[in-house]
């Protein structure tokens, strides 16, 4: 079916952090693509926070890559990842592949060695899924609002969740262990 074919994610996360080295040997990925706004900070978010600065610093010590793959606009993308020395695309316009392919070109990866984060149906999980092999990971949103054209996506997402869930095809959404 169409929706499952381009919508189902591989997985269902409620924190970035959940992906670890653990996570990519066991599905054998060595990098990852993700999205910025919502993903890994507040989409209005112009700070980056100390729990994403640990969490990039242990990926960098288990040597797992990672790609920023957004499609905000040059100026917010670029501050962000200057600040925090991440490589970058901005304007990816997903759901096209085109910045999915530009992304694993820089990476030096095949669709097959990465994990793509994202917590949009309509952009992040949609491009992965046109492209194929990724493993498209789906992350609740940081923040319960959206900016404009997400609030458009929302919309739609949400309809494609409902008919997703009643045909038992959309991931439950794994949680963090509260210690
Ligand atoms: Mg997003």
């Amino acid at each position: 079916m169409v929706l499952r074919k381009y919508f189902s994610p591989d997985d269902y996360i409620e924190k970035y952090d959940m992906i670890d080295s653990e996570y990519m040997e066991r599905h054998n990925r060595t990098a990852i693509i993700s999205d910025l706004d919502n993903t890994l900070i507040s989409w209005d978010a112009k700070d980056n926070t100390e729990d994403l600065k640990n969490w990039l610093s242990y990926l960098k010590e288990n040597n797992i890559d990672i790609i920023i793959l957004s499609n905000n606009n040059q100026e917010r993308v670029e501050s962000f990842c200057k600040a925090l020395d991440l490589k970058y695309i901005f304007q990816a316009r997903k759901p096209l592949t085109k910045g999915f392919e530009k992304a694993l070109e820089k990476l030096g990866k095949k669709p097959g060695q990465v994990v793509v984060l994202g917590d949009q149906l309509m952009t992040d999980i949609l491009g992965s899924k046109r492209l194929g092999k990724v493993r498209a990971v789906l992350v609740k949103p940081v923040t319960n609002t959206d900016g404009l054209n997400t609030r458009i996506n929302r919309f739609f997402e949400a309809r494609i969740i409902d008919k997703l869930k009643r045909n038992n095809e959309f991931p439950q959404m794994r949680k963090k262990i509260k210690i």
